[in-house]
């Protein structure tokens, strides 16, 4: 017997509601315990669940809807609650002008950058290789925060799906490439 989207979703409770096609070949569909989507970090049940994302067809699609819903809770399309909360914060504030990250980095000029804009030059800067110095030199910040905000834009970089970062991505590989980019050294 072939089985039905609802029957699907009957057992599959921890996806939301409503029926897009991709659910019926989710490794999840009608599992029995999806309870361990919500465990907690570092326990069998967490491992268990990841585990199965990763063996899962569907992955890219389940992350795409838990970011378009907000999802923060619970295990989704193999990130654990934590990535997805990064992720969707990161949607919910970008308002990222990256003309001004790049006068930044390239010392073209400094425009008062939002919160945002100063963690999109780090991530830039991570991508582009542009050591540390050098881009807390451009955001005027000394070399212990520097560090600070590098560990979230790493943790961000590793979450965060390239295609929410089109831009950045892009910037970053002409920084990278561009032979006579003029980066800023001093503060
Ligand atoms: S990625 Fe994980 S949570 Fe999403 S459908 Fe697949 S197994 Fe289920």
């Amino acid at each position: 017997m072939n089985t039905t989207v609802n029957e699907l979703e009957a057992a599959h409770t921890h996806l939301d509601r409503g029926s897009p096609r991709w659910r019926l070949k989710a490794a999840c569909a009608g599992i029995k315990n999806p309870d361990i989507f919500f465990a907690q970090p570092r326990v069998a049940a967490h491992r268990q669940a990841l585990a199965l994302c990763q063996q899962c067809p569907v992955r890219r699609e389940c992350l795409d809807d838990a970011i378009e819903c907000g999802v923060r809770d619970g295990i989704r399309g193999g990130h654990t609650e934590d990535q997805l909360r990064e992720i969707v914060s990161f949607r919910e504030g970008r308002r990222v002008e990256i003309e001004r990250v790049r006068a930044t980095l390239t010392n073209t000029h400094r425009p008062r950058l939002t919160d945002q804009e100063k963690m999109s030059v780090v991530r830039v800067a991570l991508d582009a290789g542009i050591p540390i110095d050098t881009w807390a030199a451009a955001l005027g910040i000394g070399y212990s925060y520097a560090t600070r905000r590098r560990r979230k834009a790493t943790t961000q970089l590793d979450v965060i799906p390239a295609s929410m970062r089109s831009e950045e991505i892009a910037l970053a590989a002409k920084l990278r490439h561009a032979a006579t980019t003029t980066l800023v050294v001093a503060a």
